[in-house]
């Protein structure tokens, strides 16, 4: 008995195709669906990233006071506020050779007994 050839299905509706071999969706309805569905889930990620920045960068903006270029604040400080640790932008290594993470342009660097040193970066 020959055996039936491997069916293949839309990747968008998961209908059987038919035609030919390199097909992957049944029409341009169910490509540009697809298509767009796939980018949707990539800016989510995104957003939720770039938001967690932003609420980190607002709250070491909250934390350091305008006039001032570096402050000391207690974990405490950074926990009671919501501030996230894992989500920086980028880090910096001081003159001193200390190694600060940043959110944009607001930075910190973890001192001794769960204390911080809050730097913002000037233009
Ligand atoms: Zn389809």
């Amino acid at each position: 008995m020959a055996k039936e050839p491997k069916k293949r299905h839309c990747r968008y509706c998961r209908k059987p195709l038919n035609g030919r071999i390199d097909k992957k969706f049944c029409n341009d309805w169910c490509r540009n669906y697809y298509n767009n569905k796939k980018n949707n889930e990539s800016t989510q990620i995104i957003k939720t990233i770039n938001s967690k920045l932003r609420r980190n960068r607002s709250i070491l903006a909250e934390l350091l006071p305008k006039e001032r270029k570096s402050t000391r604040v207690t974990k405490i400080d950074f926990l009671s506020r919501g501030f996230d640790f894992r989500y920086i932008t980028h880090t910096l290594v001081s003159k001193k050779g200390f190694t600060f993470s940043f959110c944009y342009d607001y930075g910190w660097l973890a001192l001794e007994n769960e204390e911080y040193r809050v730097v913002k970066l000037s233009a």
